[in-house]
């Protein structure tokens, strides 16, 4: 009964998020989830939210949020904005900020994401292959375009582009909006949080959902010069005026207050991906440098496809992208506890040896 669909739903391709199987004792390792809990401060900061004050609406400006994320980076809180998990505030950054005559530019390789809301909204874009060693080369967007976005680090491939390329983009190209979509960016890449005060162009994404363990709960956030803020806020009251709930505002304020337990987590991530980036080298596996809490890495003698259908045939869920032809055969995996590690090392060593 597509007769009733709005002409544009025939022309969406969505986005197919990683599976969450309904499996127990599943070592899930697609999602970039954190395997650590939220900050013990997060848990009862929603249980003390349970109670009468849910039938009133939230503060739809989720104040506490922004002004928690203005102290944590020692920024004004009219430079940010929060949103429902960061794909809303991406979703609302197309939509806000990268519509315009020239296509705007992402790697050929990064978050697909990307492609979808520009099906969405309607925005022209243009793909810039990434190098020989899946690194983006700024100079390659050095051309006349109707904003840049990147994940840096980029997503699937771990790679982080130092801030000095960052900063190099931003002197050139001043009459655009560059996005730099920083979801990964705590577990070893450099923020470029400090430039914002400098490029009036420049916007940050984030989320709570990687290095804050609260995927769960749906909180994502920009941080930019005020003239890019009002934009991203005169879409979402456009859309939603309500888009985090009483815990997810309660949830957000204590998890980004509780520095030290995110740096705990972070460390302890980080610890493992280097355990475990030797391991796979060591059986013969071409791993990618990462700055994530995932790791991109491909045999040099057996197929992604196949890897991944075997390891999931032994309970071990890793993320393998089919298409485009080059990253056929790597596996995106995601960094577990130490053991989950083991779990994964010990699959690999049964499969390679038949
Ligand atoms: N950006 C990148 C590069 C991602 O990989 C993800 C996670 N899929 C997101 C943004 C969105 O994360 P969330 O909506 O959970 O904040």
């Amino acid at each position: 009964m597509s007769k009733f669909w709005s002409a544009i739903v025939h022309e969406l391709t969505p986005y197919v998020p990683g599976e969450q199987p309904k499996i127990n004792n599943l070592v899930k390792l697609n999602t970039n989830e954190n395997p650590y809990g939220p900050s013990p401060r997060v848990l009862a900061a929603l249980e003390a939210e349970v109670g009468d004050s849910l039938r009133l609406y939230p503060d739809p400006t989720s104040g506490r949020v922004v002004q928690a994320v203005a102290n944590f980076y020692d920024v004004p809180p009219t430079h940010v904005f929060v949103g429902n998990g960061s794909d809303e505030v991406l979703a609302h950054v197309f939509h806000a900020l990268l519509k315009h005559e020239a296509p705007i530019l992402f790697p050929d390789i990064t978050y697909s994401f990307y492609p979808v809301y520009c099906g969405l909204y309607e925005v022209e874009y243009k793909t810039i292959a990434l190098g020989d060693e899946f690194q983006i080369n700024v100079q390659d967007y050095l051309q006349p375009n109707g904003g840049i976005i990147f994940p840096n680090p980029n997503a699937p491939t771990g790679r982080a582009l130092p801030l000095a390329d960052i900063e190099r983009l931003l002197q050139t190209n001043t009459e655009s909006v560059v996005v730099i979509d920083e979801a990964y960016v705590d577990f070893g890449a450099e923020s470029a949080v400090g430039l914002v005060q400098q490029y009036p162009n420049l916007l940050v994404t984030h989320t709570l959902s990687k290095a804050r363990s609260l995927a769960g709960l749906r909180v994502g956030y920009a941080i930019g010069q005020p003239h890019l803020i009002e934009a991203l806020v005169r879409v979402k009251d456009s859309f939603n005026s309500y888009p985090l709930d009483r815990f997810a505002i309660s949830g957000a304020v204590a998890a980004i207050e509780d520095k030290a337990y995110f740096e705990e987590t972070c460390r302890k991530v980080v610890a493992t991906r280097e355990k475990l980036v030797t391991e796979l080298r060591n059986l013969g596996f071409v791993v990618l440098p990462s700055a994530a809490n995932f790791i991109f890495a491909r045999h040099a003698e057996r197929g992604g496809a196949d890897l991944a259908a075997m390891l999931r045939e032994r309970n071990i869920v890793v993320r393998h992208f089919a298409k485009p032809a080059r990253i056929s055969d790597f596996l995106r995996i995601t960094i577990g506890t130490d053991e989950q590690s083991q779990l994964l090392v010990q699959a690999m060593k049964e499969i390679l040896q038949n």
